[in-house]
């Protein structure tokens, strides 16, 4: 038995997706621990092209139980649309192949009415949200003022509750922000219609997964995100509201004692960074246009354009140790190829010394980027399927990045598409 978590290092968007449903065949449970419908995970394969928000990426595979943990912000109005999209596209999304923990916390009408509210208020010193009402989400859970996914199962019980949560929270809305009070009658309805939707799915997925272990079946854990956007180790206030981190994937999922025996860390060949925060190879303008054309860097969720710039070592080194990555997957190799030569930052200056640890989040700011450059390649490499046929300065690009940041690279990424990499 041997289980594996698939984990973002750097800001997201890293290609996480891609790398689960290419790997995920080898397991019998693909969880999704934390985050929720904020970010997408792109999946190309046979039926077309998914960027999935909530759903774990073992959905388009036979066999595979999909859960979302208790750790994930469960928002029915998404997931349902989700579902609903899935199966459109003929995916089968079922009770028997994706079940939800009833631990699991919902998020509230009010979460995405807070999460709007809160960044108009802040205007030009917005955090960047996607207002998809996850801050507002996680804070209620800590302050356990929001819904379990298992109180739809007991609606004597679940009326009670939703009537109490609401007093409070309409405090909150009318009070702190001016704005309208939420309806006890309407909050109703939305409960009776999403409890009737998701109830078959909604499970004790710690005991199945409890039974799971003790079978030796094989887990496979899908992270949101990249270790830069960890609430307690990544750069907030930029971060998510959540653990991204694979420590965090067994209490997530239902199973806290769950080992974890490998931990794949996902690296882009270059940087993106969706929204606000420090960005220290952040490239701009013409260069930056280039890059993000090359490689159609633009939010699954949002379409926003995400900022790029080239591959920072010492960011990466960070999130790889941080995530403990027992090796990494570099994706969107292919991208690089046009470029004469390719910069790395190795350090960074901060008043006027050269450091190679990241700094305290504060510090990011005053930090400049300090470049090596490497020779490009100059061709095609989407078709290249082994190392051997890898341009020799694609290679040295790889094994540049892999002493560097001190963990093997085991899989290289050369497309979107399954079958487009090269394992080592
Ligand atoms: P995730 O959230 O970490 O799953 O990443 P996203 O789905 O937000 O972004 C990754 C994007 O890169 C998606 O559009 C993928 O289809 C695409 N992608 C993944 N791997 C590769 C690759 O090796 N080459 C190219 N060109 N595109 C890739």
């Amino acid at each position: 038995m041997s289980n594996c978590a698939i984990v973002g290092i750097n800001w997201g968007d890293e290609g996480k997706g891609r790398i689960v449903d290419l790997l995920c065949t080898e397991y019998d449970y693909v969880i999704r621990y934390q985050g929720g419908g904020n970010a997408g995970h792109t999946v190309v394969n046979d039926l077309g092209k998914f960027a999935l928000h909530l759903i774990p990426s073992g959905i388009f595979h036979k066999g595979i139980v999909n859960i979302l943990g208790n750790g994930v912000a469960l928002d029915p109005e998404n997931l349902w649309a989700e579902i609903e999209s899935l199966r459109e596209r003929g995916v089968s999304v079922t009770p028997e192949n994706l079940k939800i923990s009833d631990r699991a916390s919902l998020l509230l009408p009010w979460h995405r009415e807070l999460d709007e509210l809160e960044e108009n208020r802040l205007k030009d010193k917005k955090y960047g949200s996607t207002k998809q009402g996850i801050a507002p989400f996680y804070s209620d859970k800590y302050q356990k003022k929001t819904i379990l996914v298992g109180e739809l199962l007991h609606s004597k019980h679940l009326k009670e509750h939703v009537k109490d949560l609401l007093e409070w929270k309409n405090l909150t809305l009318t009070g702190v922000y001016g704005a309208e009070p939420l309806e006890l009658e309407e909050l109703y309805a939305w409960f009776d219609e999403y409890g009737e939707k998701l109830r078959p799915f909604i499970a004790d997925t710690g005991k199945i997964l409890k039974k799971a272990q003790s079978e030796g079946k094989k887990i496979l854990f899908e992270a949101q995100l990249g270790s830069l956007r960890d609430l307690d180790y990544g750069i907030y206030p930029y971060t998510t509201s959540s653990n991204t981190l694979a420590s965090y994937a067994p209490i997530g999922s239902g199973l806290g004692s769950a080992p974890i025996e490998e931990v794949l860390g996902v690296v882009k060949a270059y940087s993106t960074c969706v929204g606000e925060g420090p960005f220290v190879s952040e490239w701009f303008g013409e260069e930056a246009e280039k890059l993000r054309k090359a490689g159609a860097e633009y939010g699954a969720k949002t379409g926003r354009p995400r900022r790029v710039g080239p591959l920072d070592i010492v960011a990466t080194r960070y999130g790889v140790e941080c995530q403990n990555a027992t090796c990494v997957v570099i994706t969107k190799l292919d991208v690089l190829s046009y470029m004469e030569k390719i910069p790395v930052c190795v350090s960074y200056e901060l008043n006027g010394e050269q450091i190679n640890d990241f700094p305290f989040p504060a510090e990011l700011e005053d930090c400049k980027p300090v470049y090596e450059y490497l020779d490009g390649w100059k061709e095609d490499i989407s078709n290249v399927r082994k190392w051997e046929d890898l341009p020799k300065n694609a290679q040295d690009y790889i094994l540049y990045i892999e002493k560097r940041i001190g963990r093997p690279i085991k899989y290289i990424s050369v497309g979107p598409e399954r079958n487009a990499y090269l394992k080592r």
